[in-house]
């Protein structure tokens, strides 16, 4: 899978973070589901000085009445299955976006200021699913 391919650099910092609860609402249908299970995942985030990766140790959910498994909800740190954090997201969104610099100048910026490797692909797809959110529905 390459988007398990990002490029964790050498002296990287890992933050450990914790989402893990003994209960969570279900988000289909609000029955309170106790805990299943523990993961991890690692995202990179913006480096000061040096990289830095967040670890989130986080817990799986069963809603008891409906059956569906969920996880702790993590939208405010990354997007789900991402591999970076909204931080580098919303950075390197702006320098697109805002700032209208070409994908390979961004990719080179977030990798000398924030010592992050976000490679063109990637930042691509991030355009392509923000314009996709801002546009009103059913116009192409
Ligand atoms: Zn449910």
């Amino acid at each position: 899978m390459s988007r398990q391919e990002a490029i964790i650099l050498p002296f990287t910092r890992v933050e450990k973070r914790s989402r893990v609860y003994a209960t969570r609402r279900c988000p289909a249908c609000g029955a309170p589901s106790p805990q299943r299970s523990t993961g991890t995942r690692q995202l990179r985030d913006l480096g000061v000085g040096r990289p830095v990766a967040l670890e989130i140790h986080y817990s799986k959910h069963r809603c008891p009445r409906c059956q569906k498994y969920f996880n702790a909800p993590m939208d405010d740190l990354a997007e789900p299955g991402g591999l970076y954090t909204q931080r580098v997201r919303t950075t390197a969104l702006a320098k697109v976006l805002v700032d209208g610099l070409p994908l390979g100048t961004v990719q080179e910026q977030m990798l000398r200021e924030f010592y992050v490797h976000v490679p063109p692909t990637t930042l691509d797809r991030w355009v392509v699913e923000a314009g996709e959110k801002d546009r009103p529905e059913g116009v192409l």
